[in-house]
């Protein structure tokens, strides 16, 4: 079944449209975490990041940072987060790839607060771990 995403790509489900390409959309989240919430979502329906092909996720990369660009510069030049749930443990709820440009404007309170302490020669073990997963 397509995704809530790909129905919008579709035409099917209104949005409040950004810009439109040929392999990506970006819209305003309906239920933003601050005002001018935007997401950047390939018309390539695959769940996780990972599953893209390298194209697209190219192209992914280049529209994220025009239309990030430009909320920015819409609300005066605010700081943003740009924030990717890859996987249901990491909250996304809509299995179809997509960046949440979310605003920051002055006062925002600060995000990613919550931090881990690694044990003597774990950093070590992790780096060594993701290494070896290298393509
Ligand atoms: P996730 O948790 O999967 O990373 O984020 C999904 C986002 O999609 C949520 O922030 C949610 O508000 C947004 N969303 C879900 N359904 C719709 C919809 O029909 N229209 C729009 N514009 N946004 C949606």
């Amino acid at each position: 079944m397509a995704s809530i995403f790909t129905k919008i790509i579709q035409g099917e489900i209104p949005c409040e449209l950004v810009l439109q390409t040929n392999s990506e959309i970006a819209f305003l989240d309906i239920n933003p975490s601050s005002k001018g919430h935007t997401l950047v979502v390939p018309k390539c329906e695959v769940a996780r990041l990972e599953e893209l092909p390298a194209e697209d996720a190219a192209a992914l990369m280049q529209t994220l940072q025009r239309v990030a660009r430009a909320v920015s510069r819409s609300l005066d030049n605010s700081d943003y987060n740009i924030v990717l749930n890859n996987g249901t443990n990491a909250g996304q709820e809509v299995p179809h790839v997509h960046f949440h440009i979310i605003p920051r404007p002055a006062g925002s309170s600060r995000p990613f607060r919550n931090k881990e302490a690694y044990a003597e020669g774990e950093m070590s073990r992790y780096g060594q771990q993701i290494r070896e997963c290298l393509d």
